[in-house]
Order: structure tokens, then C-alpha cells, then sequence
């Protein structure tokens, strides 16, 4: 069987003036308006002013678990919990609407993303998120391996990122164009790097780097990559071309807005390989639709908006005998949660350390 790229598919079909086109830098057009998603700045800074937080009496309440933050991650939570049949829970939400940085927009004649566009298709061991593909009727099946099938109208597929040099477009994320022998050689042998921690298996048959994040090896060979940088781990490893050493930080800036020298060994390789199979396998491909990761927020969200709160900021979260004090502001009252157990699904730099 011949196989084809998609710009060579669109050529035999279209012609190739229109796929140039279609794969045109798009210069001659004005860029779209941008906006600030999510500038609740002022709810936002009362974290910082370290106030004091007295909440009248009559506004307490008690609920066994409180969720704060309404993104992907507390919506998930939500979602299990009620699955579970769990109900005496609320989830806090700074923000007019939920969804973090997965938040779509409504347009015509399709949404679109804010943030998060597409989700790498799980593997069969991430039953959890297999189980959301599968209520939200995105599954077509299992192949004879036991592989989970999408949907091919979800589905996204390799290369579907290209890099612009030298005043065009090159399809995929390493520039095979213009290497050197030595470029090729090393990224020949980052690859069989890459490879090798793709096999990898702990002694109880884990993977090095898998998602979800339970699923990963604690051996001290993959978690010791926790700490180096990623920089470090390719210097230790000799490797000095350029284009690779730019591929590696786009990675790292691409998923964790952190540079090579910023972000662990361990995320940087995370990056290459959670979402390969096997080595030799291609990379797993994407669900994606035209509000991105926003069908998985809206999707979540339907189902718990009985018990989520929204323009809520919680500014104290208070360990106590019997549990936890969770106390929030809607904007002018304050009001308080006695909790048995709080889940903390806010970003990590809102936490008073
Ligand atoms: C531009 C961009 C593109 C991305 N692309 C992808 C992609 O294609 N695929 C992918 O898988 N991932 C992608 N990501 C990453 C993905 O968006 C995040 O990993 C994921 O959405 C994080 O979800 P979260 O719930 O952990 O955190 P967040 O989305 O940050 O949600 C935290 C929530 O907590 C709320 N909050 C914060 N403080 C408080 C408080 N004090 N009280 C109450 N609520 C509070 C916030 O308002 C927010 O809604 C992208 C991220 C960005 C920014």
C-alpha cells in the first residue's frame, strides 16, 4: 500500500494550486483580533493582598467535599465523584465559566479553542478516560488488540504540525531540510533514545512515562530523570545539533511553556514518548473537533452543573480537626465551607507554599 501525505492527497485531488494555496503563510491577510480570556485580574489579586477572611456566622455551610477550580482537571473529579454516585459535593469556580486553560468559544458556524485543542487517543490502560470517550459516544470500538477506535471524524493524524523557515512551510516539527550528516546522525540517535524508553518496563511491567500519571514507573532509573533539566540530559547524552536541540525546547515550551533548560529530563522525554505504543509505532493520533478540548468541558460540565459554583474565588483553604475550612468570595460576601476533604484543582502558583 502506498501511503500518502496529506499534502500529497489533497494534491492528487485538488490540484496543486489549490493545496499551495491552502498551505500558503497566509501574509497577504490581516491576523484576527485577539482577546484576554478569562481577566477576572481583580477577584484574582485579592489572593495576593493576604487579607484577613471573617465569614458572618449564618454564611457557613458543610458539604464532605469541596472541588476548587473548574478546568478540565475539577470538572473531572466532579464527574467521577458523581459517577460514583456522590452528590454531597461543590465545585468553586473563579471564573464566569469553567474550563481553565481548556475554555472554548461559540462562533459560526463552529466553536473553536481559547487553550486546549486536541487530546492524544489513550492507550487501553487508561480506563478512566476511556470510559468519558465512551459516554460521550466517541468510540467506534476496539481493534483485535484491545485498542480503543475513534471515531475517524475526531481523529487528527501526523504530521499535523509544520515549522516555517527560510519564507515557507516544512510538515513536521524537525527540519529535515538543509541537515547536516551530523544533524541526521543525532537525530538518528536521539530517536533510538526516544525508542528505548518507549520498550522500557519496570519490573512490574509499567512503562517509564504513560498517562495517566498513576501509571508511570516509580523506579529511581525514570524518576532520577525528574531531577535534571532536559538541557542537562542532552548535554550528558552529547547531543549538540542545533535543530535538535530547538526541537527538544519546542517541545518543552509547547507543552509545559518551559524552555529545555526549565523543564526536567523526565517531562522532556514524557513529551516523546507517552504517546507512542511501541517503538517503530506512530505516535498516537489526536481527537480534536472544532471547540477543541472544550467538547470535554462542555461535555463535563453538563453533567455536574448542579454542583458547580461559578464566580466564587476561594481565598483561604484551612486544614481543621474535623477537615477543612474552605472560604470564598463571590465577588462582595463571603462564605464559608466546613469540608471533610478538599480537591485542589487550581494552577500550583495559587497555592500559598
Ligand atoms: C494555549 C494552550 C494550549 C494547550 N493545548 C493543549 C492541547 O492541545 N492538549 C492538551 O491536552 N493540553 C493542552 N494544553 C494544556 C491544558 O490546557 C491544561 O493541561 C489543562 O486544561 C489544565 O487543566 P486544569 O484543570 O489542571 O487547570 P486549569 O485549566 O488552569 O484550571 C484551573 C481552574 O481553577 C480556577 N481557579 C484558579 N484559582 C482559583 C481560586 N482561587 N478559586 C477558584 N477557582 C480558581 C481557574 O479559573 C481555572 O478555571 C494547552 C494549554 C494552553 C494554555
Amino acid at each position: 500500500m502506498i501511503s500518502l501525505t496529506r499534502r500529497e492527497l489533497l494534491t492528487i485531488f485538488l490540484g496543486a494550486p489549490f493545496a499551495m494555496n491552502a498551505c500558503r503563510s497566509g501574509e497577504s491577510r490581516p491576523f484576527p483580533e485577539g482577546q484576554i480570556v478569562g481577566q477576572s485580574a481583580t477577584l484574582g489579586h485579592i489572593l495576593r493582598e493576604n487579607r484577613t477572611f471573617d465569614v458572618p456566622p449564618d454564611n457557613w455551610e458543610s458539604k464532605k467535599v469541596a472541588i476548587i477550580g473548574g478546568g478540565i482537571a475539577g470538572l473531572s473529579a466532579a464527574w467521577k465523584l458523581k459517577k460514583q454516585g456522590f452528590n454531597d459535593f461543590v465545585l468553586l469556580e473563579l471564573e464566569k465559566e469553567v474550563g481553565g486553560t481548556s475554555i472554548s468559544g461559540k462562533g459560526e458556524p463552529v466553536g473553536y479553542p481559547w487553550g486546549a485543542h486536541y487530546l492524544p487517543v489513550p492507550f487501553k490502560e487508561n480506563t478512566e478516560l476511556i470510559s468519558l470517550l465512551e459516554e460521550m459516544l466517541l468510540l467506534e470500538g476496539r481493534d483485535a488488540g484491545g485498542e480503543v477506535i475513534v471515531k475517524e471524524q475526531f481523529l487528527c493524524r501526523e504530521p499535523e504540525e509544520r515549522v516555517f523557515y527560510k519564507g515557507r512551510w516544512y510538515e513536521g516539527l524537525y527540519l529535515t531540510v538543509g541537515a547536516s550528516d551530523e544533524d541526521k546522525r543525532q537525530f538518528a540517535e536521539f530517536q533510538k533514545q526516544v525508542d528505548s524508553w518507549v520498550n522500557w518496563r519496570d519490573a512490574k511491567g509499567r512503562r517509564a512515562f504513560a498517562v495517566p500519571l498513576a501509571n508511570c514507573s516509580d523506579d529511581a532509573q525514570v524518576t532520577g530523570l525528574d531531577k535534571i533539566t532536559f538541557a542537562d540530559w542532552l548535554r550528558q547524552n552529547g547531543f549538540t545539533s542545533e535543530r535538535l536541540l530547538w526541537y527538544c525546547d519546542y517541545a518543552t515550551r509547547d507543552d509545559y511553556g518551559l524552555k529545555a533548560d526549565q523543564a526536567s529530563a523526565w517531562v522532556g522525554l514524557f513529551y516523546f514518548c507517552s504517546r507512542v505504543r511501541k517503538s517503530g509505532v506512530e505516535s498516537q493520533p489526536f481527537i480534536t473537533c472544532p471547540e477543541g478540548n472544550g467538547q470535554f468541558v462542555n461535555h463535563l460540565f453538563d453533567k455536574v452543573r448542579d454542583h458547580v459554583r461559578k464566580g466564587q474565588i476561594v481565598v483561604s483553604v484551612v486544614p481543621t480537626d474535623k477537615g477543612v475550612d474552605v472560604i470564598c468570595l463571590d465577588g462582595k460576601d463571603l462564605r464559608g465551607i466546613h469540608c471533610e476533604k478538599v480537591i485542589y484543582a487550581s494552577p500550583m502558583f495559587t497555592r500559598r507554599m
